[in-house]
């Protein structure tokens, strides 16, 4: 390297150095104020308990969206509006029962109705149940499903890591197995729970028909009744279900995107969103899924306005409606951006739970993500220590499918999130501040650095 050379390398390594000097500082001046000011945690409070759960259509929706309206003007956002959806409305239409018969005994199970499930009338169904491990066991026996209820007994394996690998691997069981099994004659089905938890609560979620073949009712069982179950069939082969569910879907609704924004000083026509999703399932109070991913988009933009940090792009909070069942808030927010030709650099969203944050998922191109992987050793004291290339995040995946956004998804350690997940235990107490302050951390951090640098 000749002498020039040399020292234009030399000024350069020096910028670069103090350029990471003063990112550092500015992180731990981020840490500081959700430490020591942080609102994400009051904020899921009032949002879980005054709100509760907020399934789409519910009373709750309404009220979440007026609790988030206020809640991003008093976190300081310069313009808060609304976002017009038609979402699904399907209700639950009050408590399912499910009765195991063996001989002259009756026992109670417990269960959920699925999403989008159709009930059983008001008499409920009476019928023959069979187990089966796998949609290969189904097929191989599908003569003998006709008039019976199907009973998927499939696992959630237990040998990934990484949990969320365990739930694409089972949840194809909710999500299709109603149809699959009506194909061959069934009558109803029941689902053992996507969870390795240790208790008997069962998880709903949604399900969806394939129209091809009649409607039948669709409900998951908890992991203990599950096995209850799985042993009665294999000491009698005359096990019979009872099933009553009154689930029933009504005409499509309104529901509101909510959105909160300050504008960009140097970049005001390009946009950042971060986000969570508003709506959630009804056996309690949607705190893990997806209060903690509200209150984290939140604190973002807070945290920029109590630090007086203007960014030079506009800043979007966007608390999307209907996440949990088609979509519908995700696809109208990429819809509207394409229409007013908006340019959207980057997008990222929590929707894993508010537990210690382990890295960010991307999806976005790979030469990219290997020049922003030399930021991690900034979040590394926070927690974060890894940027892996995947899923984006079902809110925020439109963008990159419609502009090919860069998008993230926050990546908490995923060990205790399917114990809470769409059951009885996603409740307020079960989220740990500390844990939930660090994501709004590393979310309020990465969105600082791709404000300075882009992408
Ligand atoms: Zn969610």
């Amino acid at each position: 390297m000749n002498r020039l050379l040399f020292s234009i390398f030399c000024v350069l390594s020096g910028f670069i150095a103090k350029a990471q000097q003063n990112d550092s500082v500015m992180i731990r001046r981020i840490a500081n104020e959700i430490f020591v000011n942080g609102k994400a945690y009051g904020n899921l409070h009032t949002l879980t308990k005054t709100v509760g759960g907020r399934m789409n259509g519910s009373p709750q929706t309404y009220k979440a969206e007026a609790w988030a309206q206020k809640a991003l003007q008093d976190a300081g956002a310069e313009k808060v509006w609304l976002q017009q959806c038609t979402i699904p409305h399907w209700v639950r239409g009050g408590k399912e029962v499910v009765k195991m018969i063996t001989g002259k005994k009756e026992t109670p199970l417990n269960v959920l109705a699925l999403g989008n499930s159709v009930g059983t009338g008001t008499k409920g169904i009476t019928a023959p149940v069979i187990l089966v491990n796998s949609f290969d066991e189904l097929e191989q026996r599908k003569n003998e499903v006709k008039g019976k209820i199907v009973f998927y007994n499939y696992k959630f394996n237990s040998t990934f890591v990484h949990t969320f690998y365990s739930y694409v691997d089972a949840v194809r069981y909710r999500g299709a197995g109603a149809s699959r099994a009506a194909k061959y004659g069934a009558v109803a089905v029941l689902v053992r729970s996507m969870t390795h938890s240790t208790d008997n609560n069962p998880h709903t979620g949604a399900m969806g028909y394939n129209d091809s073949f009649p409607k039948i009712p669709a409900l998951a069982v908890g992991l203990w009744d599950a096995d209850k179950l799985a042993a009665a069939i294999s000491q009698d082969k005359k096990v019979q279900l009872y099933v009553k569910t009154n689930a029933h879907t009504l005409p499509d609704t309104i529901g509101y995107n909510v959105i909160g924004e300050i504008k960009g000083s140097e970049f005001p026509d390009q946009y950042i969103t971060v986000g969570g999703h508003l709506d959630s399932w009804d056996p309690a109070e949607g705190a893990h899924d997806d209060g903690t991913g509200c209150v984290h988009a939140i604190e973002v933009l807070r945290v920029f306005k109590a630090l007086h940090y203007q960014p030079k792009h506009s800043l979007r909070v966007v608390l999307f409606t209907d996440e949990e069942n088609r979509g519908s808030g995700a696809t109208k927010y990429a819809q509207e951006a394409k229409e007013k030709k908006e340019t959207h650099i980057f997008a990222m969203e929590s929707d894993a739970g508010g537990f210690t944050p382990r890295g960010f998922s991307f999806s976005m191109a790979p030469e990219k993500l290997e020049k922003i992987r030399a930021w991690i050793p900034l979040l590394q004291e926070y927690g974060v220590f890894e940027f892996q290339q995947g899923f984006g995040g079902a809110d925020t995946e439109p963008l990159n499918n419609e502009f090919g956004t860069p998008v993230a998804e926050l990546l908490p350690d995923s060990q205790r999130y399917f114990d809470y997940h769409h059951s009885s235990n996603d409740v307020f107490e079960n989220v740990n501040k500390r844990e939930l302050e660090l994501g709004a951390i590393n979310m309020t951090a990465l969105i600082y650095l791709v404000d300075q640098y882009g992408l």
